[in-house]
């Protein structure tokens, strides 16, 4: 089972990748974006991080409801409002237990994404973080290693796409070639995901 220590953890290890790859994510969006992708999540993984300090939130559900919620209103760019959605869908799935399977929370999850997908209108092949994030889920089946190397895969293969959501779009044809950020920093979610689980099952 995986109790709100594990949530609080993974937060905070999503929120460490972001601050990492901060600069290579605001690159990627200055090439077929408005150059801010990295300081939005940096400002939002922070401000979830001063959250969950200042909040007892002691189960999973309640854990990835605040993170979420403090992504919305934090973040100000397309991106905030989508893993705001993602995080509270999930953490409402979680329900109210202390603890919850890792079959509860790949279910959760991705209903979770369903409802990122919902929000933004978007489906995978759409140049957006809904390819990569589902792919992911679907590889959660597997494992959580798998799920965060199939989100990478996925980020991979937005290069050659044509974006047909969010800001890469107004670019049209230009938007090919270029690595789509949102799906990049989905990946980085998921991994940060795996890094948790495989701390704490011991490998
Ligand atoms: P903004 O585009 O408002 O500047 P960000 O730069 O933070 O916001 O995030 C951009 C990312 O958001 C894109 O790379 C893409 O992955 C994701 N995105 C934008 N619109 C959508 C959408 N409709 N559905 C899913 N993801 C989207
Ligand atoms: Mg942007």
């Amino acid at each position: 089972m995986r109790d709100a220590v594990f949530f609080r953890r993974w937060m905070t290890a999503a929120g460490v990748l972001v601050e990492r790859e901060a600069d290579r994510l605001t690159e990627l969006d200055s090439a077929i974006g408005d150059a801010d992708h990295g300081s939005n999540l940096l400002r939002g993984f922070s401000a979830v991080r001063e959250a969950l300090a200042a909040d007892p939130a002691t189960t999973p559900g309640a854990v990835l409801l605040l993170a979420g919620r403090t992504l919305i209103s934090t973040v100000g760019g397309a991106s905030g409002p989508l893993y705001g959605t993602l995080l509270r869908r999930t953490g409402k799935g979680l329900g109210e237990a202390a603890g919850v399977s890792d079959d509860e929370l790949r279910k959760a999850l991705y209903a979770g994404v369903g409802a990122v997908a919902q929000l933004g209108g978007a489906a995978p092949g759409d140049k957006t973080m809904l390819d990569a994030l589902v792919p992911g889920v679907a590889a959660l089946s597997t494992s959580y290693r798998a799920a965060a190397d199939s989100a990478e895969k996925g980020a991979r293969a937005t290069v050659p796409m044509l974006a047909r959501k969010g800001r890469a779009s107004y670019l049209g044809e230009r938007s090919i070639g270029h690595q789509d950020p949102g799906a990049t920093s989905a990946a980085l979610l998921l991994a940060a995901l795996a890094d948790v689980a495989d701390t704490e099952d011991g490998r």
